[in-house]
């Protein structure tokens, strides 16, 4: 399988090199060269299979035999053990014809679990055949950091060195990084805010002279393997409910767009999608380009859903590049007239996009409404990224009779602070976490000095084997 970039320049790679890549040399995103089919029948024989048998079939033409099939499906075996309910992702129904696909029953309560839980182990899997180690670094404002983490923290060959805003994250986001206390893992809190930190991520990528040849890289929603890793619960969802022999429709809370992304490679590969309705919070990009194409950055908001809290949506590039029948370069000149003006898409490629997609703008009022109506109707106490979803599916819907699968991507738990707001007492964390606020804490405090970042870097990493 080989992978190219959606702008076009940068050089073809295969599976391996693509996931130690993240970002193309030309500013692109990679995507898969050809996008491989899964029939009718392939689809029908899934039915019934277990989440790890279902996810060794779906992405196994895009490793493309780079790793053997008995190591892979130890891999994602083993992956997925990590998660606390047998069906990994389970369906829970709403009401007549509307379900939640649960993707929080993964270590930090959080979808990213999914991808990170894979990608850390790929990661490492290639690093020893290499003979070779690597670092990764990475800024967060909480979710990521600590999926990131624990993807990682077994992985022999990679060591882990996470920047957060000191005293700028939540106790239970920070406790789930710095309660990890593996010898591979570093949370580094730096006095200053998110932007600091993310900045200094990028200038460290920019220049990786500190690190002497040893290869850093990143598991932020650009690196392919997180998306591979996500097209299967569109899957094992679609096919739990009927597909190939009828079709279904997903909403989904959005902020990078990594994760709708992967629902539409699960249709591109055959499965049988009515409708993609994407939800946003108050920063709705997506929404405005799709209903206005208006395609414009606009000051960030910090709302009720800080998940989905973004200015640019990273992945809508590869589906730009899809809408623009893979006109790299017609992609690049769209992305690069947005970087500094309002932008616009061609009308050819937006109608393509309107043909299976729709979108909804949820602010901070409606999300408290949207938990409490869920509650109210169906017993159900959704998170505000989920309930963003919630609201969404309702109101976009094309028709009753297609099931809606809405796309559950974190535990209220999580982010409980906005669940008492809606007027609920609180939420319990589930029993498997009941101790993290006890739990022994370890993390650097460092100034938003970007030499000083990346000498505790250097000092700290594992060497590499001589
Ligand atoms: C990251 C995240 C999202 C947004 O997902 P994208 O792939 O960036 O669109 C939504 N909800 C939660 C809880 C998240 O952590």
């Amino acid at each position: 399988m080989r992978y190219i970039s959606t702008r076009g320049q940068a050089p073809a790679l295969n599976f391996e090199d693509v996931v130690l890549t993240g970002m193309a040399s030309d500013g692109g995103l990679y995507v898969p060269e050809r996008v491989p089919q899964l029939s009718r029948d392939e689809l029908a024989a899934m039915a019934g299979l277990s989440y790890a048998e279902i996810a060794f079939r779906v992405m196994k033409p895009f490793v493309g035999g780079e790793i053997d099939d008995a190591t892979f499906r130890d891999i994602v075996h083993d992956a997925y053990a990590t998660f606390s309910h047998e069906a990994v992702v389970p369906l829970n129904q709403l009401d007549s014809n509307h379900f939640l696909l649960e993707l929080f029953h993964g270590p930090t309560l959080a979808f990213k679990d999914v991808a990170l839980q894979l990608l850390g182990r790929i990661l490492d899997h290639f690093l020893i055949k290499r003979g070779e180690r690597a670092v990764i670094m990475g800024a967060t404002s909480g979710d990521t950091g600590s999926a990131a983490i624990e993807g990682c923290r077994h992985c022999d060959n990679l060591d882990i060195f996470i920047l957060h805003p000191h005293n700028r994250v939540s106790e239970v986001q920070r406790r789930q990084m710095t309660s990890v206390l593996a010898d591979n893992v570093f949370n580094i809190a730096i006095e200053g805010n998110f932007d600091d930190a993310q900045a200094m991520v990028k200038a460290s990528f920019a220049d990786q002279a500190f690190l002497d040849g040893t290869r850093l890289v990143a598991v932020n929603s650009i690196n392919w393997a997180r998306i591979m890793a996500q097209i299967v619960y569109y899957v094992a969802a679609g096919v739990a409910l009927g597909a190939p022999h009828r079709e279904v429709s997903f909403c989904v809370p959005s902020a990078n767009f990594g994760n709708v992304f992967a629902g539409y490679m699960a249709y591109q590969m055959g499965l049988p999608v009515k409708q993609f309705v994407i939800a946003t919070n108050a920063n709705d990009i997506l929404h405005r380009t799709l209903a206005d194409n208006d395609f414009a950055k606009r000051e960030l908001e910090a709302t009720l859903a800080p998940s989905m809290d973004i200015v640019v949506s990273s992945n809508f590039e590869r589906l730009l590049f899809d809408a623009y029948q893979r006109d790299g370069e017609a992609v690049c000149a769209l992305l690069e007239r947005f970087q500094h003006e309002p932008a616009a898409l061609a009308e050819a490629p937006l109608a393509r996009l309107r043909e299976k997609f729709a979108s909804h703008s949820v602010d901070d009022a409606t999300i408290l409404e949207a938990i409490r109506e869920a509650h109210h109707r169906t017993k159900e106490l959704l998170d505000p990224h989920t309930a963003t979803g919630y609201r969404a599916a309702e109101v976009c819907r094309a028709d009753a009779a297609t099931p809606m699968i809405t796309l559950a991507t974190a535990h209220p738990a999580k982010f409980a602070d906005a669940v008492v707001k809606a007027g609920f007492p609180g939420v319990p964390l589930p029993s498997h976490m009941d101790d993290l606020l006890e739990r022994e804490e370890r993390y650097t405090v460092l100034p938003a000095e970007l030499a000083v970042v990346q000498a505790f870097v250097a000092e700290h990493r594992r060497t590499p084997a001589a």
